[in-house]
Parts: structure tokens; C-alpha cells; sequence
């Protein structure tokens, strides 16, 4: 027999942005079921870039410093420097202090600068594993990486989804308010709601775009389509599921 799950908030996906959304849904107790088919967090490095706005979401939520004393050693400098090859002359150099001074640095940090954080390198492996701890201390989250999300049905009332093990074995059927593709560029719920990813044909948009996420929200009757940044996302779809605008 199938087994059933509810929930309110189905996540498909355990990128950045599901995680994210998981940490955001569980701080306000809203249940959630994450599932990602990987056997567990990026083990590909991608982004090594955190930018400054996103080190304010962790700030919020109260692990920025965790997240800056992974990474680079504290007292590495973090400069980008043009050269003419990899050992050869310098052109330019931009000075970036190291994680150790950045918490200083910003408090002297004026002018245009409006940011309560600035930029980290770390790796988006060691982020995502970060991101997955916190979400899992959350009582009313349920992280399960190893399970795919097969198909998704609009109820009229609700979302029923078949979730299914990566090993085989019984499908869960899972039935939620909410259903969130943050299943990435590739998204199986996107195409499955025969949605096409846009890309901005701009150089500069372009160039953003590996940057961005697109994410898609699915509720009885109604769905809701976004691209921007994870940590944006995760506060878009929340105020849909709260209610808050
Ligand atoms: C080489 C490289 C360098 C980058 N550098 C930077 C950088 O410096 N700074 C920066 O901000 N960004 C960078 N990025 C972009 C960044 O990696 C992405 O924006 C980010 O990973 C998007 O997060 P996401 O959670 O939306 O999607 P993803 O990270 O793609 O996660 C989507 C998840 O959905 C899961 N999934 C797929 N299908 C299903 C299904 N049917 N059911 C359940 N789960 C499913 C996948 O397994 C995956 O884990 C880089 C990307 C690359 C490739």
C-alpha cells in the first residue's frame, strides 16, 4: 500500500534555495518535506562567491559567522588581482581584507556602502552543508535527500505528489498546499507545467544569470514563477505561504 504524507509546503530540490526556503518555512514552524535525488549536499564546488546581501540573510537568520570561518583560512587575503598570466605581472589589484578583518571592516565602511555584511569566498559546497545542519535542527522539517520528485497533480484543493526513493522500494505519496520547484536550471517541475526559462538576451544579464535561480510556486489554481537570487526566493515564496506581501 502507498504510504501518505501531508505537508504543507513540498520542496523539490536541495540546492541553495530549497535549503534556504526549508530554514525559512521551519523558523515559523510551517511544516515542509524537502527532497533532492543527490545522495546528499553539492559535491561540485560552483559558486565561491557569497555575496554581501546574502551574508545579511545568513546574518538574520544567525549563522553568518559560521558561514565565515568556512572557507579560505581566516587570515588568507582575499584580493583579486589581474595579471598577465598566472605567475606573471601584475596589472591591478583589488584589496579585499581577509574573513578575520571583514567583521571590523565593515563597521568603518561608509559612503554608498549600505550593506551590514560584506562579500565572502567560500564554496558553495561547504555553504549548502551549513544551510542543510540548520534546517535539519527545525522541528517541522523534513530534509530527505536520496528521493525524487516523479509527477505532482493539482488536487483543486491541494498538491499530490509521488516522491520516490532514488533505491527503489515504495513510493510516498506526498500532499501538501504548496508545491516549490527549486529544482534549478533543469527543473523537472517547470517543464512539467510547460514553462520555458528565460534568458535575457543582454551581455550584462547574460552574465548575471548563473548568478540567479529560477523557482517556481505551485498552489491550487495559481502558479507563481520567479528567477533572482536564492536567498530572495526563499523570502518571495514565503510571503506567499504566510500570506505576508
Ligand atoms: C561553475 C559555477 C560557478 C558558479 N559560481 C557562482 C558564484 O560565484 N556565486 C553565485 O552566487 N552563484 C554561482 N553559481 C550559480 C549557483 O551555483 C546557482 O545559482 C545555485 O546553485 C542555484 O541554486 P538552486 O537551489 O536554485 O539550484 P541547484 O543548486 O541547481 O539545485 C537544484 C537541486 O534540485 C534537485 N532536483 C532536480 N530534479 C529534481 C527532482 N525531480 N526532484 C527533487 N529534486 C530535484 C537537484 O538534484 C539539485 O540538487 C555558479 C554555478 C556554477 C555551475
Amino acid at each position: 500500500m502507498t504510504r501518505v504524507l501531508k505537508s504543507d509546503v513540498l520542496i523539490s530540490g536541495g540546492g541553495p534555495c530549497g535549503l534556504m526556503l526549508a530554514n525559512e518555512l521551519g523558523r515559523r514552524n510551517i511544516r515542509c518535506l524537502l527532497v533532492d535525488p543527490k545522495p546528499g549536499t553539492a559535491f561540485n564546488p560552483q559558486a565561491n562567491a557569497t555575496q554581501a546581501r546574502t551574508m545579511e540573510h545568513y546574518r538574520r537568520l544567525g549563522f553568518a559567522q559560521e558561514i565565515r570561518s568556512m572557507g579560505l583560512p581566516p587570515d588568507h587575503p582575499t584580493d583579486i588581482a589581474y595579471l598577465t598570466r598566472f605567475a606573471g605581472t601584475e596589472l591591478a589589484r583589488l584589496r579585499l581584507p581577509t574573513a578575520a578583518a571583514a567583521p571590523q571592516a565593515i563597521k568603518a565602511m561608509s559612503g554608498s556602502w549600505s550593506a551590514a555584511e560584506l562579500p565572502h569566498r567560500v564554496s558553495q559546497k561547504f555553504v549548502e552543508v551549513k544551510l542543510r545542519e540548520q534546517a535539519q535542527r527545525l522541528p517541522s522539517v523534513d530534509v530527505r535527500y536520496g528521493c525524487l520528485l516523479k509527477s505532482f497533480a493539482d488536487t483543486g484543493s491541494g498538491i499530490e505528489a509521488v516522491v520516490q526513493a532514488v533505491d527503489g522500494g515504495e513510493p510516498l505519496t506526498v500532499q501538501s498546499a504548496y508545491l516549490v520547484g527549486a529544482d534549478g536550471a533543469r527543473s523537472f517541475v517547470r517543464k512539467q507545467l510547460g514553462l520555458e526559462l528565460c534568458v535575457v538576451p543582454h551581455a550584462s544579464a547574460e552574465l548575471a544569470g548563473p548568478y540567479q535561480a529560477p523557482l517556481v510556486l505551485i498552489r491550487p489554481d495559481q502558479i507563481v514563477a520567479w528567477r533572482g537570487h536564492t536567498s530572495a526566493l526563499a523570502s518571495e515564496v514565503l510571503a506567499q505561504v504566510t500570506g505576508r506581501s
